[in-house]
């Protein structure tokens, strides 16, 4: 079959979960065997957002293939399990970019650069491009923003234009829109998501299905309403209520038929039926979990999706050992040693996080200390690890000013220094070691046992600094473990402390790599130690 393309917009407001609804709908048509990929289409100017702060935009989520991205495509590789590559994550800026390179070696000799046809042409390019590399049944696009605002017109052109040269029966339009409830009056306002759908149609797009946000239940009514005024079948016209989690979405979007009408609308009468079995199970395990287990989280961004991918970890990894996680978010800024008992003591765990720049530096180093002299299970990623080398070095080794050169250019003992590779960069964008390396474990240690006995894995970095092995020997003989190395620039990837229960510092990123099916082996090593 012709690969088909589904288009999912929002309108009325932002953070309504459009890449929820198009990592379910994703997994939906991959539950029924076809061959799927998510791509998001993101229309801010930044080439990519690893420049972004993550209070603007959340965590920063890397593919294997190196492309920083939106935390969006983190939900798309947990939800399918389907690794994401830079094709899957265009911004504006990467659209103009290449069109400006184009211009300027000379490939549109005589001609007028436009947004439209060639910036469209580039945006469609790119929309159609996952599909000449490998064999797709459906490509779900995102597109960023909300409906109406500037930087989205020409993304919105662009899937105007495809819908037209495509046809019904391979592209289609999903739009997520909100229905507010007033309290005063009592009612479900529906004005609002009618507003949304004329603007699209006044630009040419009319969407086949609407996903209505809710926080109560709508009528039957109100969904004719909705229908009649949208030109939208009253089936539909699906309602998104408040869950109890993101994972419950695709079972609630089966049940309404989302993808059963997404496949309708495109011509398709004999799907296969879906094979939701594992993703249930899942959610079976998840409800009957009761037990809680308390886990720190300690980090200077006190924002929840700064630390996405690790929260959802931690979920993944609780729920296949029958727990619920508790995170609790503890600011590295107003962590210090007067008060680290007072916030740690009663964590079954500690999860340092990872993070740029001096701020909030030494509150995670309280934060390793404390973990490594109570024993509590203490996982580090990238920075959270590099903070483990740091206070090890001062605390164990007795190198006082032990820092990284990134906190501190001037330290005597650098510790953490910056790669070799890394000291002539000048660039910010993009510059950093990104993406996933080899990674060779040392056999008999906690980390090779966690990852089920395996010698050669591979995990996401997003770093420039590293362990400087000028100082392995020193460490090794006061106690930490260098126990994974890459074997072809050998760097240290993976330090732990034999004589604790569990005391592990990865400068990769696990976090990436989770997946609701497929929890990370560290992850669940790390829970299990939390639970005794
Ligand atoms: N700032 C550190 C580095 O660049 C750690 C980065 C991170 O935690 N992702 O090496």
């Amino acid at each position: 079959m012709d690969t088909k393309y589904i288009f999912i917009t929002g309108g009325v407001a932002s953070s309504l979960g459009k890449g929820i609804i198009s990592a379910s709908l994703g997994k939906l048509l991959q539950a029924r065997g076809y061959r799927i990929t998510i791509q998001k289409f993101d229309p801010y100017i930044n080439i990519d957002p690893g420049t972004l702060n993550p209070y603007e935009h959340g965590e920063c989520y890397v593919t294997a293939d190196g492309q920083e991205t939106d935390l969006d495509l983190g939900h798309y590789e947990r939800f399918t399990g389907i690794e994401t590559t830079r094709d899957n994550s265009v911004t504006t800026g990467r659209i103009y970019l290449s069109v400006i390179e184009r211009e300027r070696r000379g490939d549109y000799l005589g001609k007028t650069i436009q947004v439209v046809p060639h910036i469209t042409d580039e945006i469609k390019r790119r929309i159609l491009l996952n599909a000449t590399k490998q064999p797709l049944d459906f490509v779900i696009t995102e597109i960023g923003g909300t409906i109406g605002d500037i930087e989205s017109q020409p993304f919105l052109e662009a899937i105007r234009q495809l819908r037209w040269e495509l046809g019904p029966q391979r592209a289609l339009n999903v739009h997520l829109t909100y229905v507010p409830y007033l309290a005063a009056a009592g009612e479900l306002k529906t004005k609002p998501t009618q507003t949304s759908v004329k603007q699209l149609q006044g630009l040419g797009i009319q969407p086949e299905v609407l996903v209505l946000r809710t926080e109560h239940s709508l009528s039957d009514e109100l969904r004719r309403k909705v229908a009649h005024f949208c030109n939208v079948d009253v089936e539909a016209v699906i309602q998104s209520q408040d869950l109890p989690s993101i994972y419950e979405v695709p079972v609630n979007m089966q049940r309404q038929g989302l993808d059963a009408i997404c496949l309708r609308k495109m011509g398709i009468s004999n799907a296969p039926r879906p094979e939701l079995g594992p993703w249930l199970h899942f959610l079976e395990l998840r409800h009957s979990a009761q037990s809680v287990i308390d886990i720190a989280l300690v980090g200077k961004y006190d924002l929840q999706d700064a630390y996405k991918s690790i929260l959802e970890s931690l979920a993944h990894a609780g729920t296949y050992n029958n727990r619920k996680v508790r995170t609790h978010f503890i600011n590295s800024e107003h962590l210090s040693a007067d008060n680290a008992d007072q916030r740690l003591a009663d964590m079954a765990g500690i999860v340092i996080c990872p993070g740029f720049g001096q701020r909030g530096i030494e509150g995670k180093i309280v934060a390793a200390e404390y973990g490594r002299t109570h024993d509590i299970p203490t996982l580090g990623i990238c920075l959270g690890m590099q903070t483990m080398v740091i206070e090890f070095a001062r605390n164990v080794l007795g190198l006082q000013d032990a820092n990284s050169t990134e906190m501190d250019p001037q330290t005597h003992d650098n510790v953490i220094d910056l790669m070799k590779e890394q000291k002539s960069v000048t660039q910010m964008g993009g510059t950093m070691r990104l993406g996933a390396y080899d990674c060779e474990l040392v056999r008999g240690s906690r980390t090779w046992q966690a990852y089920g006995e395996e010698t050669l894995i591979k995990e996401r970095h997003r770093h420039r600094y590293e362990f400087n092995n000028r100082y392995l020997r020193e460490f090794e003989q006061g106690g930490m473990q260098c126990v994974g190395i890459n074997p072809s620039a050998d760097l240290v990837e993976i330090v732990e402390l034999p004589a604790h229960r569990w005391y592990i510092g990865t400068q990769f990123h696990p976090e990436y790599s989770s997946t609701v099916l497929h929890p990370h082996p560290l992850f669940m090593s790390f829970v299990r130690a939390c639970m005794e």
